[in-house]
């Protein structure tokens, strides 16, 4: 871990570290392999920590993948954290095998429609303390709560009312054992909402991250400029660079993230933040265990090729690899492909264009920019 001065945040333990108040920086990521896949999963798991994963994030979405965790946990020391999506109710039988459980109020709504919201977060809340398990409450400005989405149309405002809305709840319930994370693809508007959320709660600890960062050197760049004007003024108690590589090169994550720390440490900013809003901007997700189709990393290889030449556009094409994030994410966006199983979703704005084969999409995605840059 990577000591940094920071604001005095509140303290809370996450298995065999402490996140907030004076406590170093953690640096995490999370595996992208299928967590059903044991001995992938494994490896990567200890490739991480060789290289200095304070924490490990696997997605968990079914009971098989239950099953696999199980199968892990008596295999590995790491601090392992679990990524529940719209099935919250698996976090019962994750939590004895993890340290920390991260929801996405976004994410509440897809199941049990007649629940109270209030409801599925105190089942939550007693679950992490019933295990001695430390929490994340993961706001993303893909998967916005649609009732806060309909009553407040900016999605910054949007995102902070329900940050806030879940922070009261789950203090309601009296536990105060969480971290917050406000995730945006665009890093100026992390560095906006990260300042605006530690103006009105400076005592709770924030896990930073720029969601789609991309390909690398982009990607690096985007997180850089939000990590940098962030952790120089103390906001950030642990991060995670997401970057889309192959599964082969995901601890250059941590690598990545230890050397911002360090370099913000040592007082040198490396980030470009005038590359930021301007000509061309490919988006893409980390991919993680729930990518639908394995092509999707050279998807999004050959989506970057393709364009080098229209670095002036002012485009952004954003490349997702599964449904959870990617309808949500490719609405913001000039033109979005989201993976499905065997066909790519290709998306104008929040229209869809159609389903390709992964062979086919290219073409089609180029017709779609000529459009899009002739009526420019
Ligand atoms: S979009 Fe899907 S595959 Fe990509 S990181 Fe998010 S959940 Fe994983």
């Amino acid at each position: 871990m990577t000591s940094l001065h920071t604001r005095k945040t509140r303290k809370i333990p996450i298995g065999s570290l402490f996140v907030g108040g004076d406590a170093p920086i953690a640096v995490q990521s999370m595996c992208a392999t299928h967590t059903t896949d044991i001995d992938e999963t494994l490896a990567q798991i200890n490739l991480l920590e060789d290289k200095g994963a304070d924490f490990i994030r696997i997605a968990v979405d079914s009971r098989k993948d239950v099953a696999a965790l199980k199968e892990l946990r008596p295999q590995t020391n790491a601090n392992l954290v679990v990524d529940l999506q719209e099935n919250y109710r698996l976090a019962k039988e994750v939590a004895p095998y993890v340290q920390k459980i991260r929801y996405n109020p976004g994410h509440l709504h897809h199941h049990e429609r007649d629940k109270e919201v209030i409801e599925k977060v105190k089942f939550l809340v007693g679950v992490c303390k019933d295990n001695d398990c430390a929490m994340r409450i993961g706001v993303n400005f893909g998967s916005l709560d649609p009732n806060v989405k309909e009553e407040v149309e900016d999605p910054m405002d949007s995102a902070l009312r329900s940050a806030f809305h879940h922070v009261e709840m789950v203090e309601g319930f009296d536990f105060h054992r969480f971290v917050v994370s406000l995730k945006s693809s665009d890093p100026l508007k992390v560095v906006e909402i990260y300042k605006k959320f530690a103006a009105q709660r400076p005592d709770i600890p924030l896990h930073l991250g720029v969601t789609e960062a991309g390909m690398l050197p982009e990607g690096e760049i985007k997180s850089r400029v939000a990590f940098e004007q962030l952790l120089a003024v103390g906001i950030g108690d642990t991060i995670r660079v997401s970057l889309t590589l192959p599964n082969s090169e995901k601890h250059k994550e941590i690598e990545i993230g230890h050397k911002i720390v360090e370099d913000v440490k040592a007082g040198r900013f490396r980030s470009v933040p005038e590359f930021i809003g301007k000509g061309l901007n490919v988006i893409s997700c980390p991919s993680c265990s729930r990518v639908e189709n394995g092509a999707f990393v050279e998807l999004a290889q050959e989506v970057k090729k393709v364009t080098e030449s229209l670095k002036d556009k002012d485009i952004t094409i954003a490349v997702m690899g599964c449904r959870v994030n990617g309808p949500g994410e490719t609405d913001h966006a000039d033109l979005g492909l989201w993976c499905g199983p065997n066909h790519v979703n290709l998306k104008r704005g929040s229209e869809k264009i159609g389903a390709f084969a992964y062979d086919e999409v290219i073409p089609r995605l180029m017709q779609e920019i000529e459009a899009l840059t002739k009526n420019a």
